[in-house]
């Protein structure tokens, strides 16, 4: 899906990254056709996680505190998830489950 982060364009995809050592990227906000990539076998809060990470490197793609970025997001899904946040796939699969 398209989705504007601070006037600037991104494709949000979510891509099976079992080839690389990273769970998602962010391609620079010069780029024409970039994207945000997560990887598509995440789910529950690591994948609310990853989003956010990569959200917020698009948000600030010059800001290169890793760790920042890293405890924000982790930070911030894990109230999401409390809160009940899930993406509506995981949502059908929970209530398989009970
Ligand atoms: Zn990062």
């Amino acid at each position: 899906m398209r989705v504007t982060i601070r006037k600037k364009r991104w494709e949000l995809v979510f891509r099976n990254l079992r080839n690389q050592k990273r769970r998602g990227y962010c391609e620079a906000p010069h780029e024409k056709g970039k994207e945000i990539v997560v990887d598509s076998r995440l789910r529950g809060q690591e994948r609310i996680e990853v989003i956010l990470h990569e959200l917020i490197h698009s948000a600030h793609y010059s800001l290169l505190d890793e760790e920042f970025v890293e405890t924000t997001a982790r930070d911030i899904s894990r109230v999401l998830f409390q809160l009940g946040y899930r993406a509506h796939d995981e949502r059908e699969e929970r209530d398989d489950e009970e």
